[in-house]
């Protein structure tokens, strides 16, 4: 039984995932004609991640500002920038960087000390 509520837990996760990648790809279509659409997508979104307790694909992760919540869309209102193996992201809104390390798929699970 134990097991079968956690098959069925990581079912919803699952869903919630979906959820939130489908709010981006509204954000995205709205973000030409009602950015302040977009935003509360996102607002969405995050909603979602933290009530199921999914976290944000990494992807969709730099599609939005940590510091304003603004849905970022690369090129138009967030300037993203590679730094040695950071990737900065700076929101345009809020003008707040973001930092994301940058590196292969093999050692992603090592974190690297920003100050070495
Ligand atoms: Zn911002």
């Amino acid at each position: 039984m134990a097991r079968q509520r956690k098959k069925q837990k990581s079912l919803i996760r699952n869903l919630a995932v979906q959820r939130i990648e489908r709010l981006f790809e509204l954000a995205d279509d709205e973000f030409g004609q009602n950015p302040k659409r977009s935003d509360r997508y996102v607002f969405l979104a995050r909603r979602i991640g933290m009530r199921y307790r999914v976290r944000f694909p990494t992807t969709l992760k730099r599609r939005m500002c940590k510091h304003c919540r603004s849905y970022l869309l690369p090129g138009s209102n967030a300037r993203v920038r590679l730094r040695g193996r950071y990737i900065s992201v700076t929101c345009l809104r809020c003008n707040k960087q973001m930092r994301y390390p940058y590196k292969s798929r093999k050692d992603e699970e090592v974190e690297d000390d920003p100050s070495a």
